[in-house]
């Protein structure tokens, strides 16, 4: 029942994955050889394919660990490099060529490194054997290679042919026995012989009777016998399995079957030698089963040890808590939706009021200053005589058609700003930017995958409900571009608002004075700037020419420094003057409200803002507020596959690691139970052996 071996390669595949397969050493066949003994012959004997690196200067610098998977149902046969990715390679000079490659890669001054390359052979027509083939011996360095190759070549191997692994000693036909390098180093390792193979390479050379002699070896008896072959392919011109992909088992057999069976009475059935590459085929199948069902045990605990350390580092680091790919993303959702909803039930339709006032008050401000506060020169020139709005408006005669003109002109301004694309924006933005903040200051700050797909979603949610959006707010908004009605109520609201927003105004351009100074150096030095400013203006003193590059003994930026000033000052001045006017008795009336524009304007800007938030509140936020945490689930819940999944979760260091344990763990139990279960099966086989 060659089953133990299938298995035993499956499991080491299993640990090879969790980066455990170093400290458990399942037995493999480690072949070993002089150069130039037929090692890679054997090998490609075995496997039926020509895939080892070729060449006169070609020494192999890496242990090749040879994984050959029986697969009985199927036709193909390929080669996979397990590390490197490469998917499935049904060309075997490909292999050969990769090898080649990987193997030049190792520096020269490295001579040869314990990296083995992993290699696996899926095919009908092998055996399932796990073999590693070690660089040959070398008796003397060639020209170019460096003095230490030898000694490091014999090192390696050294430490390859260790129990529990079985050793395939190749030797030559023509090279006297005692001579052989790969003999020798498994005496020293096996000295009674138990876990070697002998394999007699090159039959063919040697006189058959002394071919036979050599296959009965008793100066280095070995348990496991010697085994005689006849690797070559034969060379017929032009013949079918030569040279390419084709098998080149059936070639081999042949020629080494005609070669024997034409020295019958050394080799026949009668005798008590083995030959051929069927026959070592079977013995290592059986010997590699074998050593496996003895390994059992030992490999059982070894892995119970490393289990028992995954288990520990588990419940201290991660104290026992599970994990999975898929908790973790699922955790980090519920956790994000879950903030979301806690952000959703605070903001709502004050918070929209609120901001969606703060923006019109600054349409506003930017009106007043246009049609009403804005003093007529800035230049450093002499101003025009023309009538300053400001000093006239306290006296406006209300049946003065300029001052109704000028009201007009404004509130219409205000409503035909395009309310509803500016406020739907303004509230849009905002919920972006609160989504940008809670993803921030959640898991997902740590997966650039799960970030962006989350702010893909919020972002083609708000763009979408706004395009409708903005165009019904503006229908809403509609009526109020014709005619506007304030009541009394309104209008007192308007006032006390109004002048909240101009202190506010007037802070910040006092503390805009404040940096002025700081930056001209002192207060002093502002004052006197401003003070030629003014002198220019009133006519007092004249520039000649344009002034560029400095006048009256200032320069050109203290200039630019001191108009910024005396633009602040007036504004102060400007703002000082409307918030006495707002507070007399004539703005306490909305009759007197060309008087009062700041006022007037205020409570447009209320009506607008009333209707804007009640719209967007039902609109914008209810709907966000139900599509997004349902876009979220499709984005990063159903849709996922479980390779995203994995790869989003390993995006994060910490839960890497906390992964790999559990992973670690849950596979080494998994393995564990194999392991059992085909020991119990091996002890019921041998009681079954042993009943009489
Ligand atoms: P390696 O260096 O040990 O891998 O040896 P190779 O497998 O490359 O073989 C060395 C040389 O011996 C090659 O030219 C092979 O063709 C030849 N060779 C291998 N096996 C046999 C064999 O059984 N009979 C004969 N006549 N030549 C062989």
């Amino acid at each position: 029942m060659m089953m133990l071996t299938k298995k035993m390669i499956e499991i080491r595949g299993l640990l090879q994955t969790v980066g455990q397969s170093d400290q458990l050493t399942l037995p493999s066949i480690v072949v070993i050889g002089s150069q130039s003994s037929g090692k890679s012959s054997v090998l490609e004997a075995i496997v039926g394919h020509e895939f080892l690196p070729k060449g006169s200067n070609m020494v192999t610098r890496r242990p090749i660990e040879l994984t050959l998977v029986n697969t009985p149902e199927a036709k193909a046969e390929y080669g996979e490099f397990p590390a490197l990715g490469l998917g499935k390679i049904t060309d075997f000079s490909q292999i050969q060529k990769t090898l080649t490659d990987l193997n030049l890669a190792v520096p020269a001054e490295q001579c040869v490194t314990d990296d083995p390359i992993q290699l696996r052979i899926y095919s009908p027509n092998v055996p399932d054997l796990s073999l590693i083939d070690l660089p040959g011996y070398i008796q003397v360095a060639g020209r170019d290679q460096p003095i230490e190759l030898k000694e490091k070549i014999a090192e390696l191997c050294n430490k390859y042919i260790q129990p529990p692994n079985v050793i395939l000693a190749i030797s030559a036909a023509d090279v006297d026995l005692a001579n052989s390098t790969a003999l020798r180093a498994s005496r020293k390792v096996d000295p009674r012989g138990e876990r070697t193979i002998g394999v007699i390479t090159k039959m063919d050379l040697v006189d058959a009777a002394r071919g036979a002699d050599l296959l009965t070896d008793r100066k280095y008896a070995l348990r496991l016998g010697y085994v005689g072959v006849v690797c070559r392919v034969p060379q017929t011109t032009g013949g079918l399995f030569t040279r390419g992909n084709g098998n080149i088992q059936k070639a081999i057999t042949r020629n080494e079957n005609a070669y024997f069976s034409s020295h019958p009475l050394e080799f026949g059935p009668e005798t008590d030698v083995d030959v051929g590459t069927n026959n070592l085929r079977k013995k290592l199948m059986y010997v590699l089963e074998n050593t496996m069902a003895s390994s059992l045990k030992t490999t059982s605990e070894a892995i119970q040890r490393e289990l028992a350390e995954a288990t520990y580092e588990f419940k201290v680091q991660y104290n026992d808590r599970p994990l999975s790919a898929e908790s973790y993303l699922a955790e980090s959702l519920d956790a994000f939706k879950h903030s979301f909803k806690d952000f959703s039930e605070h903001f709502g339709r004050p918070q929209v009021r609120e901001m969606l006032k703060h923006e019109l008050d600054q349409q506003v401000l930017t009106l007043l200053a246009q049609r009403y506060w804005n003093r007529p020169f800035d230049d450093l020139q002499p101003p025009l005589p023309e009538t300053d709005p400001l000093i006239e408006l306290p006296k406006a005669d209300p049946d003065n058609p300029l001052w109704h003109l000028k009201l007009d002109a404004s509130s219409s301004s205000l409503t035909k700003l395009g309310i509803g694309r500016l406020a739907t924006t303004v509230v849009a933005s905002s919920l972006q930017a609160h989504v940008d903040h809670l993803i921030a200051n959640s898991t997902f700050a740590a997966h650039p995958f799960a970030r962006q797909a989350i702010t893909e979603a919020s972002t083609s949610i708000l763009r979408e409900l706004s395009y409708d959006i903005s165009d019904e707010l503006e229908i809403c908004i509609k009526p109020y571009k014709y005619r506007i009605e304030v009541e009394d109520h309104e209008w007192t609201k308007g006032r006390e608002s109004v002048t909240a927003v101009l202190k506010e105004e007037l802070l910040m351009c006092e503390n805009a004075v404040k940096q002025v100074e700081n930056e001209v150096g002192g207060r002093k030095k502002l004052k006197d700037v401003m003070g030629f400013i003014d002198r220019v203006r009133n006519g007092q003193v004249v520039i000649e020419g344009s002034g560029i590059g400095g006048a009256g003994g200032f320069s050109a930026a203290l200039l630019e420094k001191g108009r910024e000033g005396v633009f602040l000052r007036d504004r102060v001045d400007v703002l000082k003057m409307r918030l006495m006017a707002i507070k007399s008795k004539q703005c306490a009336n909305k009759k007197n409200k060309y008087y009062c524009p700041e006022v007037f304007l205020d409570a447009v800007a209320d009506k607008l803002t009333t209707t804007a938030d009640l719209f967007l509140d039902a609109e914008l936020l209810s709907k966000f507020y139900y599509v997004f945490p349902r876009e979220l689930e499709a984005r990063l819940g159903r849709n996922l596959s479980q390779a995203e999944i994995e790869r989003f979760a390993r995006e994060d260091p910490k839960i890497r690691r906390h992964l790999d344990v559990v992973r670690r763990k849950d596979l080494l139990e998994h393995v564990l139970k194999e392991m059992e279960s085909l020991r119990q099966l091996e002890a019921r086989e041998k009681r079954g052996i042993t009943r009489p």
